[in-house]
């Protein structure tokens, strides 16, 4: 992070505190070095996640603000189970170096997460990833020069912020509705892009229970993003982490992928979220010419991603039933989603609205305009309860009255007490 850098999360005085008796040498330190760093660093962004994950280590903090899958669902003997029988099987390998798109075991197993949303892929096209960051990144590496445009959602994900700025990306954000992304004012965007001779590089889209905003893209616009796509020949990278853990019946809408057959639809998938965040596991899969890029970008980074990880995905696809597990997860987040609906309806002032997800794993909520998250985000800390500040959802610095919270990550008490305490917090705000 430089001095320049704008998040107001990072200097907040909750923030200095927490830091404590380092803070001081850490300038001297900053001072030391900074003719060295490189010019990105001056528009690199640090995530507003990251930083508050600092924070919200303290164990009496009420953390709303993570995006964890709840790792505790996991049963600890399955996992000593499968680990012990890969050791046994297979420790030389799983010990070694990897190729760079992925042990030959696991990519079926991903084909298989891929098919069980109704998409149909070769194994051999799939590139193993080290989680489905890493495909954000790596996309960034191949087509972004400086100042090329990337186009993303309106708030898209606060944890692709950094990789967008550090690439020094110029991003342009479509707003999204009930419905996900604006279609029609991508089309005026890109319109005007065109006038003014510039072509994104590609369009990120988070179609299914988005992060942060927790809407789904309706069918309608899926099909004309696809078409978009197609016509002028721009990619895009739909990033799917939540669209296997869905709380309510319905349709399952198809993904962007299996509307395009991959021709212009870059897809992004990670394990995180349904099995294992630790593990870091995700993969990517891209027309040929662009993913051969990406392997070489990848080898430049990692080499591979961790073999260990890769071979405990095998054999736990080859002996468990992932799909029990997700499941399960989702029987859980569905009952937590309730009562953070419950929570708001019951705490929050009015004026304030929030978004009602069918899946995945957040809730954005939209505060009167003249009220700051970032400001309620240290009041909230003093009650030792915290949340993402929608300025972490944007570059532009848009999102200063809204804010989103987790609701997988704590258990159903913390999360009525954690609404409870960010409700009265902002009704005090609105009182002041
Ligand atoms: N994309 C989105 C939309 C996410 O929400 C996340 C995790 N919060 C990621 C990518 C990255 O996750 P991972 O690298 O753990 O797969």
């Amino acid at each position: 992070m430089t001095v320049e850098d704008p998040d107001p999360t990072a200097s907040a005085p909750a923030a200095d505190a927490a830091a404590g008796s380092s803070a001081p040498r850490q300038q001297g330190d900053l001072e030391r070095y900074t003719a060295l760093f490189a010019g990105r660093t001056r528009v690199m962004k640090s995530s507003a996640m990251r930083d508050l994950m600092a924070l919200t280590e303290r164990p009496e903090v009420i953390s709303l603000a993570g995006g964890l899958a709840d790792t505790t669902l996991f049963p600890p003997e399955q996992l000593a189970k499968v680990l012990s029988q890969m050791a046994a099987a297979d420790s030389a390998r799983a010990l070694q170096y990897a190729p760079t798109e992925g042990i030959a075991d696991i990519r079926p197993c991903l084909a298989e997460v891929m098919a069980a949303e109704g998409m149909s892929v070769d194994p051999g096209e799939i590139l193993v990833t080290t989680g489905g960051q890493q495909v954000i990144d790596l996309m960034c590496k191949t087509l972004v020069d400086p100042g090329d445009v990337v186009v993303a959602e309106a708030p898209t994900y606060p944890g692709a912020v950094p990789t967008f700025s550090a690439y020094e990306a110029d991003l342009v954000q479509v707003e999204v509705d009930d419905d996900g992304m604006r279609i029609d004012v991508l089309e005026e965007t890109l319109d005007r892009l065109d006038r003014e001779g510039r072509t994104p590089k590609f369009i990120y889209a988070i179609p299914t229970f988005q992060n942060p905003s927790g809407v789904t893209m309706s069918l309608e616009r899926r099909r004309r993003l696809v078409e978009i796509a197609n016509e002028r020949q721009i990619l895009v990278l739909e990033d799917n982490p939540y669209g296997l853990l869905r709380y309510d019946g319905g349709e399952q809408l198809p993904t962007l992928y299996e509307l395009d057959g991959g021709r212009f639809v870059v897809y992004a998938g990670t394990l995180s979220k349904i099995l294992s965040p630790g593990i870091r596991v995700g993969w990517a899969v891209a027309p040929g010419p662009v993913r051969q890029k990406m392997v070489i970008g990848k080898a430049g980074s990692d080499l591979n991603s961790a073999s260990l990880s890769q071979y405990f995905v095998a054999y736990y696809f080859r002996d468990e039933d992932w799909r029990t597990h997700v499941q399960r997860q989702a029987d859980v987040y569905r009952q937590r989603r309730d009562v953070m609906l419950d929570a708001l309806e019951r705490h929050m002032p009015d004026g304030a609205t929030w978004t009602r997800p069918g899946g995945g794993l957040f809730v954005w909520v939209t505060l009167p305009a003249f009220l700051d998250t970032t400001d309620l985000l240290v009041r909230a800390l003093s009650r030792n309860v915290a949340f993402v500040p929608g300025r972490g959802a944007y570059l532009d610095g848009r999102g200063g009255h809204s804010m989103r919270i987790n609701f997988s990550g704590v258990g159903e008490e913390d999360i009525r007490e954690g609404v409870s305490r960010i409700g009265s917090v902002v009704a005090e705000q609105i009182e002041l």
